[in-house]
């Protein structure tokens, strides 16, 4: 099964994501055989959970604090965000470069992410960010070299393919490991063709229905 992830990063409205699903309901024909994962930010999961309720489209989230619970205003935990989503991203670069997280922080969002049953998904730039991994159990890794983010310049499939196979050496197990940069519905079938790629992390592409819907149309054909 191949991850399809759209991460809507800070964008969108709760109206826009009743626009977003009213014209992108072909989703659901084209669900099958793929796992479609939408993180929206904190305040818009409701509105998409009510879009995607009794589909089988899933939600993630963006973040989740380090800590369990306590005075860390603006904060969102894991266990806030239990039952609500069956993902989360953890350590995605935009977190990385804009809010320093790294080390210590990072390995404890996983932990967090593992005590309240959401699947993580961890975004790495080089092998060296895996360090922080304790238990690869129920985890997804997610490449995203620097400078192809949001940049229209991918790496290419046979470069993420080869560190998808030195991340599962590092972490030590046959894990899930998607592609994400640039991705588009005219690149994704390449990067999906190579065996080692187990699906991708989209931004950009994932923001429109009618790219959304190509891209994963693309994917799923
Ligand atoms: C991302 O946000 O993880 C991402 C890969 O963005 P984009 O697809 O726009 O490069």
């Amino acid at each position: 099964m191949k991850y399809l992830v759209a991460n809507w990063k800070m964008h969108k409205t709760t109206q826009e994501v009743r626009e977003f699903f009213a014209t992108s309901r072909e989703l659901l024909r084209l669900a099958k055989g793929v796992e479609i994962v939408f993180c929206p930010p904190f305040p818009l999961i409701h509105s998409v959970r009510d879009e995607i309720i009794g589909t089988p489209l899933k939600l993630g989230a963006q973040n989740l604090s380090a800590e369990e619970e306590g005075a860390y205003t603006g904060e969102v935990s894991g266990r806030q965000l239990a039952g609500m989503v069956d993902y989360v991203l953890v350590g995605h670069s935009e977190r990385r470069k804009y809010f320093h997280e790294e080390g210590r922080e990072l390995a404890n969002k996983l932990v967090q992410a593992s005590r309240h049953d959401l699947k993580p998904i961890f975004c790495f730039e080089k092998p060296a960010d895996l360090a922080v991994i304790n238990d690869p159990t129920d985890l997804i890794l997610a490449y995203e070299p620097p400078g192809t983010i949001g940049t229209g310049h991918p790496d290419t499939p046979s470069n993420a393919a080869s560190v998808a196979v030195q991340a599962r050496k590092i972490v030590g197990a046959q894990i899930p490991v998607l592609y994400g940069g640039s991705v588009t519905a005219a690149n994704v079938k390449e990067f999906l063709a190579q065996p080692d790629i187990s699906g991708v992390l989209v931004g950009s592409a994932s923001l429109n229905p009618s790219s959304w819907v190509d891209l994963v149309h693309a994917a799923s054909s």
